[in-house]
């Protein structure tokens, strides 16, 4: 089995990435992903730990991109660190959290809930710094319980702390992705808001064309069914299975590396197919 989703401390995951690629080692995982968002930080620690513990690391990252209806998110596989199209937009992505994240500052203290940037960066840890840092910082501040419950109350799209950022639109991502001679994958489809099936044929046409190779059939959230029905959906649009478990580890307590919350299995074969070509 394999995991194609996870994130460690070089974004929003609180596992460094060699522990998150001895974990994966430990579980008998044969290959992961590193997808951290906006990022590529982790990955040459990561590396150092793969060929150590004898299993397969892919290079890459996760996008946000501008979709109304809801989060639109892209996990880039085989993404190579260093120069290149994609690459070299990524420190733009992250000034742009560092703004909006201030700006989320700014309005949690118009709300009597004041924080720092500085305990939040320090708490962070890493080079990409959001939405789940600063939900951990209000934690341990006593003004909420449980991250959930500061994307809940707060932080969430809707919520008196939301803030948007700068962003990429599905076009320009899935187009710089295949210029870095990286596969551009559909992350956890059911976030982007979708409500009828013309609504699912038109946005998957839309990327489909734009250049998408895959998308996460497999993910902690989806029953056996779903699963089955986004295989199917992605056969019908041209586009290759994914999945992966988006590990956060403590940011996302109830899921675990590979097996999500304890069903998730992501078939080796599923890489084979969407190894570039
Ligand atoms: P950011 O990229 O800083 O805007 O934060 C996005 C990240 O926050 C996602 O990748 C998730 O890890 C986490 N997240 C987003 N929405 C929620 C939510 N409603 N509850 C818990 N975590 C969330
Ligand atoms: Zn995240
Ligand atoms: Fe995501
Ligand atoms: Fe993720």
């Amino acid at each position: 089995m394999i995991d194609l989703h996870v994130h460690s401390t070089a974004s929003d995951g609180s596992e460094s990435p060699g522990a998150v690629v001895r974990m994966a080692a430990a579980a008998g995982l044969t290959a992961i992903a590193l997808t951290d968002h906006d990022t590529q930080s982790g990955i040459a620690q990561a590396r150092i730990e793969a060929a150590r513990s004898g299993i397969e690391l892919i290079a890459g990252t996760e996008l946000s991109l501008e979709w109304v209806q809801g989060a639109m998110h892209m996990v880039v596989l085989f993404l190579e660190p260093g120069p290149g199209p994609l690459q070299d937009r990524l420190a733009g992505l992250r000034e742009g959290r560092t703004e909006r994240n201030s700006r989320i500052v700014a309005r949690l203290a118009e709300l009597g809930l004041p924080i720092s940037e500085a305990e939040i960066l320090e708490l962070a840890g890493g080079e990409s710094v959001g939405r789940p840092h600063i939900a951990a910082v209000m934690v341990s501040r006593g003004y909420v319980e449980t991250i959930f419950d500061a994307f809940d109350r707060y932080l969430a799209w809707g919520k008196p702390a939301y803030m948007a950022r700068p962003r990429l639109s599905p076009e320009e991502a899935v187009g710089l992705a295949l210029e870095s001679k990286a596969v551009p994958i559909l992350a956890h489809p059911h976030t982007l808001g979708l409500n009828t099936s013309e609504e699912v044929s038109t946005t998957l046409r839309r990327l489909s064309g734009a250049g998408l190779v895959g998308i996460e059939c497999y993910y902690p959230l989806y029953s056996p069914f779903e699963r089955e029905g986004y295989a199917a959906l992605a056969e019908r649009f041209g586009l290759k299975p994914s999945g992966g478990s988006d590990y956060h580890g403590t940011y996302k307590p109830d899921v675990e590396l590979g097996i999500g919350r304890g069903n998730l299995a992501v078939a080796d074969q599923l890489l084979d197919a969407l190894r570039p070509a």
